[in-house]
């Protein structure tokens, strides 16, 4: 059961068409939605990266959709992140923003061998940009495919980037098994409605495992890529880190385009390296319900936005 009834009541309202429209179009929340969602087009998530990177942060940018299950969709996806990695490129940002990718946005819904193709040529045009990939994980019945994928793809492109999510029991062994030289891996704690048979249920559950990740990222030789906003885990990520001996710059710390800003700059102003996530794409709806089910002082601050227009 559910136990945070304005969650349930934000994850309905995201599904209701006519909610959906006054959202989209009231003016006001334009901005709001703009606090979180780069924008639209390529245009606006190249404009919002240079004003991160001038801060002194770096990007990894994510063209928002999901779970497609038809291919023209996947195909527009794939040329989106085209365009996106050309854009970083010419405008000389690549070495300071990589792309994120869902591969369900990309066809593996439909079948694997296509989305591993689509990873391919975004992978192919991100090597060209000369900057990066990670491959965003999604919900438990598409791990070990999701998996399967990185496998094949760093056959070719090492650097290319995993994610792992401390709610599962089984993370700590991928975690083991991706702790490797030269490996990417993203650690966050997972946000997909998971059955207890696969996810931890309570949050302290999940944090220590959180913890646990960490230590095996961090003792072994890839480069761990920490992406919370947990004040308690960022301090126990640094106590941890100095413990192995890991200097700035041997990891990275991860937050969300719009989530805790003010920290973002004061870890990098200490010298780490902070990527910020920066969703953009004409399918932000979903994304931006999903962080207010997260998180009720956002949806507050939504709604009074949208009332007081
Ligand atoms: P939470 O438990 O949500 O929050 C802990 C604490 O953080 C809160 O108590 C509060 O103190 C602080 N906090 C949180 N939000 C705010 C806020 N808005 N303002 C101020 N303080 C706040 N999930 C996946 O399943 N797959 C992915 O590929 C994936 N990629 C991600 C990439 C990045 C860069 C990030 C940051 C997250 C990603 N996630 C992904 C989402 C992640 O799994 C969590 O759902 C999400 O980050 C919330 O968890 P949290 O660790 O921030 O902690």
């Amino acid at each position: 059961p559910d136990v945070n009834p304005l969650r349930s009541l934000i994850l309905a309202a995201a599904r209701n068409g006519s909610i959906r429209r006054v959202v989209a179009t009231a003016p006001v929340s334009r901005d709001v939605v703009r606090r979180f969602v780069a924008g639209e087009t390529t245009s606006d998530a190249v404009a919002v990266t240079r004003r991160l990177v001038e801060d002194g942060l770096t990007v990894t940018l994510d063209y928002l959709g999901e779970d497609t299950t038809d291919s023209a969709q996947a195909e527009h996806t794939v040329q989106s992140y085209l365009e996106l990695l050309d854009r970083l490129h010419a405008e000389g940002l690549a070495d300071r923003a990589e792309v994120s990718v869902k591969l369900s946005a990309v066809g593996q819904m439909l079948d694997e061998d296509l989305a591993l193709e689509n990873a391919r040529r975004i992978c192919r045009a991100a090597e060209a940009a000369g900057t990066t990939v990670t491959l965003d994980m999604e919900d438990h019945t598409t791990t070990d495919s999701t998996l399967r994928i990185l496998g094949e793809l760093r056959k070719t492109w090492p650097w290319v980037g995993a994610v792992i999510q401390s709610y599962l029991h089984r993370t700590l062994d991928d975690a083991e098994r991706l702790a490797a030289e030269g490996s990417r891996v993203r650690l966050c704690k997972g946000a997909y409605k998971e059955p207890e048979s696969v996810a931890y249920p309570e949050m302290t559950e999940v944090d220590k495992s959180y913890v646990r990740c960490a230590n095996a990222l961090l003792a072994g030789d890839g480069y761990p890529m920490f992406a919370t906003h947990d004040p308690r885990l960022v301090r126990i990520i640094a106590e941890r880190a100095e413990a192995h001996g890991r200097k700035p710059g041997s990891f990275e710390h991860q937050m969300l385009y719009g989530i805790r800003p003010e920290e973002q700059l004061r870890l990098a102003q200490q010298g780490h390296t902070v990527r910020v996530y920066v969703p953009y794409g004409e399918e932000w709806y979903g994304y931006l319900m999903r962080r207010m089910a997260e998180r009720p002082a956002n949806t507050t601050f939504f709604l009074r936005a949208l009332l007081t227009r």
